[in-house]
């Protein structure tokens, strides 16, 4: 810990120099930011419960249910595919193609070895043929037996990873949005000019098999898929300090994407983070995408102080927040299926003063955070107070340079984790 908090401190102090920056990359699109409204005669032809945090709250409970096991082996794997797909055929939700399954297996020795579950929501008459994917991972750690020696007894206690914002959340919000869209338009998509794609994947704590998988075995060709957004992590937040927030990251890569995401505003509650994807240390589904040259969306609330500990529980999500959160991301799909413009890839766009103005936010709700969690070690607030600085007198410049930006990333990174690393400490005391 210390070592992560001297590195900040050296990071901080050093002070990078200005150089001349680029000029700012245009990203508003008139027609990308203005899809087209729904039909209201279609819309409002089926009455349909709105999304709502209690009914998020049902699915996070049933997946991050101790009888689920950590989603980890496959029998508990298993069931929770089959919870999902049986949510996905309530939802009036199709099969691919001519398939009659949902289930995309990897064969095993005596079970299947992966299963990602894949249903369709088709578009509207006159669809281009091309459509969005939207997906969240749902397998989850599992359980660990840990031995302890006792003089000459062992004890064994089994512990398990229940993973309720890793990721039963992000499954919830997919659930969701396809029970909303997939009853509300039971005929496809009106006025939608690409089909929906809903895919929960397995194997995503693995080294990312599930998707991996998908992108070696796709079930409508890659080219076709406009955008591909994963939901990991909606429930919580950074350390659990920033509440409300929502990174959204890849947007360097795809300017229609970047429109859209501007069209959908802010989630309810909380702000927008709208950084580069190389702000997030670990990785998610998107990345086999992402390699694929195919626009993507990162959707995350961050890493909390129980990531990938068996204290990440169902009761420790914030509902309110991941309402806003799964409503967000149904306004960018549906804005996504709409829009009359294919999203096309582009290589990362030059250092942007947009991002530094989202990180400088995050990181005023942040010191106000910090400023709940008991003994907190000054230094802490000290760190967090000369990167607000740093970040001020990047902005005061209007213009970012690579070098700049580089140091405002590794900052960012190691604040996080430190934060992370020290709200747990200093709240459980362990
Ligand atoms: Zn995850």
């Amino acid at each position: 810990m210390r070592r992560t908090l001297l590195l900040v401190c050296v990071l901080l102090l050093s002070g990078l120099p200005y150089a001349l920056a680029e000029e700012e990359p245009k990203a508003s699109d008139p027609k990308a930011t203005d899809p087209r409204p729904t039909d209201p005669k279609a819309a409002d032809a089926r009455a349909v419960a709105p999304i709502s945090a209690e009914r998020l709250m049902a699915h996070v409970r049933w997946l991050a249910a101790p009888e689920r096991k950590g989603r980890g082996a496959w029998p508990d794997r298993k069931a929770t595919a089959d919870y999902i797909a049986a949510e996905f055929k309530k939802a009036g939700l199709q099969t691919v193609g001519d398939r009659t399954t949902m289930f995309q297996d990897k064969a095993g020795l005596k079970e299947p070895a992966m299963r990602n579950v894949i249903a369709w929501l088709p578009p509207g008459k006159g669809g281009t043929g091309d459509h969005v994917i939207l997906s969240a991972h749902y397998d989850h750690l599992g359980q660990k037996v840990f031995e302890v020696e006792d003089g000459e007894s062992i004890t064994r206690s089994t512990v398990t990873y229940h993973g309720a914002d890793d990721n039963a959340s992000g499954v919830a919000a997919l659930l969701e949005i396809a029970r909303y869209l997939g009853a509300r338009y039971k005929d496809g998509l009106p006025d939608a000019t690409r089909g929906i794609m809903f895919i929960a994947f397995d194997l995503e704590e693995q080294q990312l098999l599930g998707s991996k998988h998908y992108v070696a075995h796709p079930w409508l060709p890659l080219s076709a898929c406009s955008t591909f957004i994963t939901m990991d992590m909606l429930g919580r937040s950074v350390a659990d300090l920033v509440p409300g927030s929502l990174f959204a990251m890849g947007t360097e890569n795809s300017q229609a994407v970047e429109a859209l995401v501007r069209y959908a505003g802010q989630p309810k509650g909380g702000k927008l983070i709208k950084v580069g994807i190389d702000f997030q240390p670990g990785y998610s589904d998107y990345v086999p995408f992402m390699e694929a040259k195919i626009p993507y969306l990162f959707l995350t609330s961050g890493a909390c102080e129980d990531y990938h500990r068996p204290t990440d529980v169902a009761s420790r999500i914030q509902p309110t927040h991941l309402l806003a959160r799964a409503l967000w991301a149904l306004k960018l799909t549906q804005s996504l299926s709409r829009s009359s413009r294919m999203p096309r890839w582009r290589a990362g766009v030059a250092p942007n003063v947009e991002e530094i103005k989202d990180l400088r936010a995050l990181i005023s709700t942040l010191e106000k955070g910090l400023a709940s969690v008991p003994n907190l070690p000054p230094m802490v607030t000290m760190m967090v107070g000369n990167y607000g600085k740093y970040l001020d007198k990047l902005l005061a410049d209007d213009a970012i340079t690579k070098e700049e930006r580089d140091g405002a990333r590794t900052g960012a990174l190691t604040l996080f984790r430190a934060a992370q690393q020290m709200a747990g400490q200093m709240r459980s005391g362990r």
